[in-house]
């Protein structure tokens, strides 16, 4: 039987109680007030009882109920028990002292027999011992009472007997219909724990089920995730492919060429291919690879940035140089901007990538983009391109140092004749297709024997380098060339310069050879310089003319004195 059910039941007989007490007050009050009896005992007898049971009772059954909820159906059958036994003397002992009539007496004894089936039923319900032989037992109790009744009242035997036998059967009736009631409680209880057992069952499985459920949906997520890991590392192995393979495509590059601006400007270009950046500016120190000024190279997608590059390019190399550590340096990173560059070209990223060899950091390249997290897949492919760009950097220089060695003479580091038949008929063709002016200026020292018989062959290589020297400066000066011709005969090669430019030029540097004095050991030597000058188209009509028409001028201030400068043509002058 359900908790409900019992609770049901027990507010129920807390109400037919109050309806009985009351009756048997009522009844109490009628048989005096009507004259059926004269005792005012008996009233006050029946009228405390009736209030008694029902206080008893109230606090009885409203502390049963309050078991039942708190304890899943315990209720205190001993207590039971002993009320219905109380109850049944109360009633019944009233009857032996009280003066009653025959019709309360009977009412008194049917309100015995409701208290008798109200205990088989508690005892059905809390399952204490069998009702067939509380029932014999009660019909005995209820018996003896009766027959002590008769003898008290003197009530007539034969109504006696039909009371009896009615009181039994409507005790049966009563007990027939609480049997049948009580049985398909039970049926259907019997029904409702079948049901709730096989609802516990499916809820059971269900929950199972469930289980099962996010156990795969949870597999299902992992796969997911693992789904777009692998399609991301997949992604990211293609692109470092990708990386790899150009970086390989300039490597042979490098190989091939020797022409580091070049070179520069081929890494540079790849990493804007490859990255996608907003700009790459490369930035080379002076006397790096032969180069007598600093390179700068700059890519960009826009005028702006290119300018701030350039502009600030200078100064984060010296911050570099001046840092003492080769690891790449963070410029600016989502809009924070760590140091006073690049600001005002819409920089979101930059970072500087020192290129330095053996720790000598020789120049710096700087990456920038206006995309947020521009670096998150790291720095490697930047600095992999500078260090490929160093070692080729490295072979370059040796190939220039030695195709520069080539080039000069040993003594006078001023060009010898060798390169000088190498580039002289490129410049003639060059002259040619620009209409420019090609004047050459040669020249001799002077008694030149005497000075290696006077003071040995060591001072007249400290001549002929100081007249070199001269030379160059010159050259260097008039963006021509020095050539070292024979032993102690130089040119001095000046393109895009005219006959009477090239005399004043020649003059100022003749005074200068002349002035100058070598100082070797404790001596002090001067010498002079004889010197022809030929230009085309001024002075030669063909341009293969002039090396030999300054020769021949040279002969003739040779043959007029020395220490002269004779133009072609213009001898006489
Ligand atoms: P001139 O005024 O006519 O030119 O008379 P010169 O004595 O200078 O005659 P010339 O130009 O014929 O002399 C060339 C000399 O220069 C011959 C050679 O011994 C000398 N010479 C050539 N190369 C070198 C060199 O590298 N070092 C030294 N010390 N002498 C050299
Ligand atoms: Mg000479
Ligand atoms: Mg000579």
């Amino acid at each position: 039987m359900t908790t409900d059910l019992k609770i049901g039941l027990f507010k129920k007989f807390v109400r037919y109680n109050r309806i009985m007490f009351a009756l048997l007050i009522f009844l109490a009050l009628f048989v005096r007030g009507s004259g059926l009896t004269k005792s005012n005992f008996t009233l006050f007898y029946y009228v405390a009882t009736g209030l008694l049971m029902l206080i008893i009772d109230e606090i009885i059954f409203s502390n049963s109920i309050k078991k039942i909820e708190l304890n899943n159906g315990k209720v205190p059958t001993l207590i039971m028990r002993i009320r219905t036994v109380l109850f049944i003397l109360m009633l019944s002992l009233g009857s032996v002292f009280a003066e009653i009539p025959g019709v309360f007496l009977v009412c008194i004894f049917f309100e015995c027999m409701y208290l008798v089936l109200q205990d088989i039923i508690f005892s059905d319900i809390f399952n204490s011992f069998s009702n067939e032989f509380r029932l014999v037992g009660t019909m005995g109790v209820a018996s003896f009472i009766l027959f002590f009744l008769q003898y008290r009242h003197d009530v007539e035997g034969a109504w006696f007997i039909v009371f009896v036998v009615a009181s039994v059967i409507v005790l049966l009736l009563l007990y027939v219909i609480y049997e049948v009631y009580f049985a398909t409680v039970k049926d259907m209880d019997d029904n409702y724990n079948k049901l709730y057992f096989k609802n516990t069952d499916l809820m059971a499985e269900n929950e199972k089920l469930v289980e099962f459920r996010e156990k795969v949906e949870k597999v299902n997520s992992e796969i997911n995730y693992q789904k777009i890991n692998l399609t991301k590392a997949n992604s990211d192995l293609e692109n470092s492919n990708t990386e790899s393979r150009s970086l390989i495509e300039v490597m042979k590059y490098f190989s091939a060429s020797f022409d580091v601006p070049k070179n520069v400007h081929i890494m540079i270009e790849n990493i804007m291919n490859i990255k996608k950046a907003g700009a790459v500016g490369f930035y080379i120190d002076k006397d790096i690879y032969m180069n007598d000024d600093p390179l700068i190279d700059v890519i960009s997608v826009n005028e702006v940035s290119a300018n701030i590059i350039k502009q600030d390019i200078l100064n984060i190399y010296n911050l570099i140089v001046n840092r003492n550590s080769t690891e790449p340096l963070i410029l600016c990173e989502n809009y924070d901007f760590k140091y006073p560059f690049l600001s005002g070209g819409n920089i979101c990223n930059a970072v500087a990538f020192p290129a330095y060899e053996n720790e000598n950091v020789y120049g710096v390249m700087v990456v920038s983009s206006s995309k947020y997290e521009f670096f998150q897949n790291g720095y490697s492919f930047y600095e992999s391109s500078v260090m490929d760009f160093t070692s080729a950097l490295i072979s370059d220089r040796l190939y220039l140092k030695t195709e520069e060695m080539a080039k000069k003479d040993g003594l006078t580091k001023i060009f010898n004749r060798i390169y000088y038949n190498q580039f002289y008929p490129e410049l003639m063709d060059e002259v040619l297709a620009t209409g420019e002016k090609l004047t050459v200026a040669m020249m001799d020292i002077d008694h030149f024997k005497s000075v290696n018989d006077t003071y040995g062959h060591l001072a007249g290589d400290e001549v002929i380098k100081m007249v070199a020297s001269v030379d160059a400066k010159y050259a260097k000066k008039y963006n021509g060339k020095a050539v070292r011709f024979g032993g102690e005969e130089f040119l001095l090669i000046l393109k895009g310069i005219g006959v009477d430019e090239a005399y004043n030029i020649l003059d100022e540097m003749h005074k200068e050879i002349i002035d100058t004095v070598v100082e070797f050991e404790d001596l002090k030597i001067q010498v002079n310089v004889s010197m022809g000058l030929a230009s085309y188209p001024e002075t030669c009509n063909e341009i293969g003319e002039v090396v030999d028409k300054s020769d021949q001028a040279l002969y003739y201030s040779k043959e007029h004195g020395r220490g002269r400068i004779t133009i072609d043509g213009r001898e006489e002058e």
